[in-house]
């Protein structure tokens, strides 16, 4: 269930910061003395800020770093003034603020179709999605990245064309799809006018395509009112993907963007959907190397990859029936079983099921903040995306190889899907600079090609702000500060 964090003005000019489950009750609460000691003696006047997360945990951590706030930084946050000028321009023009995070997968690539485990981080590269309530169902979506505006009404959705009757372009099909599937679910929907940008690079690793449509589920929850956890906003969110997208994608990168946690890893069982948050050792920095080179071949390769763990799954049942997916089989079985696959599935499969127990190695190690095992686990997934999955490309291997044989580096290896993108090192935070500037450096040096690299940092999951912007309040300091 969402949970809010607020800002209430009170009649001697202060803020009261609280967190709540619903807003609305709490207010009157307040306003009838019965909701803290503070607004019992200094009259509530308005809400004038509140953001929203996905549970109450998230919100009662965020409490505490609100509380601690001074008021200039408070009226600073109330009027979205911590952004820079060009969202500033947004900001007066519309009541909500969605920010979406991209993830960066730190182990478990391919396994989240397997039913297997996945360590994902939801990183500081996200989403940035403005919008105002309408009082009908009516659409306006403005991908300001794109210089693109769509309308679009429940019936257009249906028929993937936008009100005037042209089809959608590719980037709508994620809200579209949102709005969509949660329709069918029965859901409450409420028009918007909207508009987004991203800083996640597209078709690179990072998940640019899970973070838009999370941000968009979360803004109609937001609206709709919505009884509806944040892994259930992903899971909505994976179906919109699959069915009016069209990509068979699994359940991670929907799940990092909804759930992140800052400073903290994810570890979540793709089969049961048991998560739970492990937190990074403050000393190791995230990097992200970013290859730039697009995954011409992604589509076509992961669809032949699915159908080789398919095709392994089913021959494998056919001597261990109770299994249900490839993270099932131990590797034991695999041993036994193994050799009556064909080469491809075996190889595929063999993968998968190493895979699994890596990642689950890989929580051990984080949770004894074991990062020099943690890089070695890293190390051999990219050998096993490399030489048995078959995703990697020469390119990516040279980066990889590279980031490894540098003395501030736990681990390297390929993140994402493969055929391109982007790789994530595990790095000594004193180090970090140099590292980046090193690896720039030496893949320049052996491919005469540029990357990006960068620091990501891990980040919350989705969040929803909303401010009054026709509140009384005024700059100044407060009584209290
Ligand atoms: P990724 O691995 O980055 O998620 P996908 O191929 O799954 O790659 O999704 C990329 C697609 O998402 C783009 O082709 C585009 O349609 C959409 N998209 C991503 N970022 C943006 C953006 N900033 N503005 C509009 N659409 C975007
Ligand atoms: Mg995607």
């Amino acid at each position: 269930m969402p949970a809010y964090c607020y800002f209430i003005l009170c009649d001697n000019n202060a803020f009261y910061t609280g967190w709540t489950k619903n807003i609305k009750r709490r207010f009157k609460q307040h306003l009838h003395g019965k909701g803290a000691y503070y607004t019992k003696v200094h009259s509530p006047v308005e809400v004038v800020y509140w953001e929203s997360y996905g549970d109450d945990k998230i919100a009662r951590k965020r409490e505490v770093q609100l509380k601690k706030l001074t008021h200039n930084q408070k009226i600073n946050l109330s009027r979205g003034r911590l952004t820079n000028m060009c969202d500033r321009l947004y900001f007066d023009k519309y009541n909500y603020f969605v920010n979406s995070p991209g993830r960066v997968n730190l182990l478990g690539e391919h396994v989240d179709y397997n039913g297997g485990p996945v360590l994902p981080v939801a990183i500081d590269r996200s989403v940035s999605l403005w919008a105002n309530r309408r009082n009908d169902q009516q659409f306006s979506v403005n991908a300001l990245d794109m210089d693109q505006n769509v309308v679009l009404t429940l019936n257009s959705i249906e028929s993937r064309m936008d009100i005037q009757g042209n089809p959608l372009p590719d980037w709508a099909l994620y809200p579209a799809g949102v709005i969509h599937i949660a329709h069918k679910q029965n859901y409450q929907i409420n028009g918007f006018d909207s508009l987004f940008k991203s800083n996640i690079p597209i078709g690179s690793g990072l998940s640019s395509s899970a973070a838009i449509e999370i941000a968009f589920a979360a803004l109609l929850r937001e609206f709709g009112m919505w009884k509806m956890d944040n892994l259930q906003l992903a899971l909505l969110s994976q179906e919109a993907e699959q069915r009016y997208v069209g990509v068979n994608c699994g359940i991670m990168d929907q799940f990092a963007s909804a759930n992140g946690a800052a400073n903290s890893a994810l570890y979540l069982d793709t089969a049961t959907l048991q998560w739970q948050i492990l937190p990074l050792p403050k000393d190791v920095a995230i990097v992200i190397a970013d290859s730039k080179i697009k995954r011409n071949l992604a589509t076509s390769e992961y669809n032949e990859r699915r159908a080789s763990c398919e095709e392994a799954l089913s021959k494998l049942k056919e001597f261990s029936p109770s299994i249900n997916y490839l993270s099932d089989v131990s590797p034991q079985e695999f041993a036994k079983f193994g050799k009556n696959l064909a080469e491809i599935p075996y190889k595929r499969a063999k993968h998968v099921i190493e895979e699994c127990q890596r990642v689950k190695l890989a929580a051990q190690a984080l949770k004894s903040s074991n990062i020099v095992e943690f890089g070695k686990l890293m190390k051999a997934t990219h050998a096993s995306l490399r030489d048995l999955y078959e995703v990697s490309i020469p390119q990516i291997d040279t980066l990889v190889e590279i980031a490894n044989a540098h003395r501030s580096c736990f681990g390297s290896r390929l993140t994402g899907a493969g055929f391109g993108g982007c790789t994530v090192s595990l790095v000594l935070q004193e180090s970090a600079d140099k590292f980046m500037d090193d690896i720039k450096r030496d893949y320049y040096l052996n491919t005469g090609s540029e990357i990006e690299v960068y620091i990501c940092k891990a980040s919350n999951g989705v969040t929803v702000q909303w401010r009054n912007q026709t509140s009384s309040l005024t700059d100044g300091k407060s009584p209290i500060d």
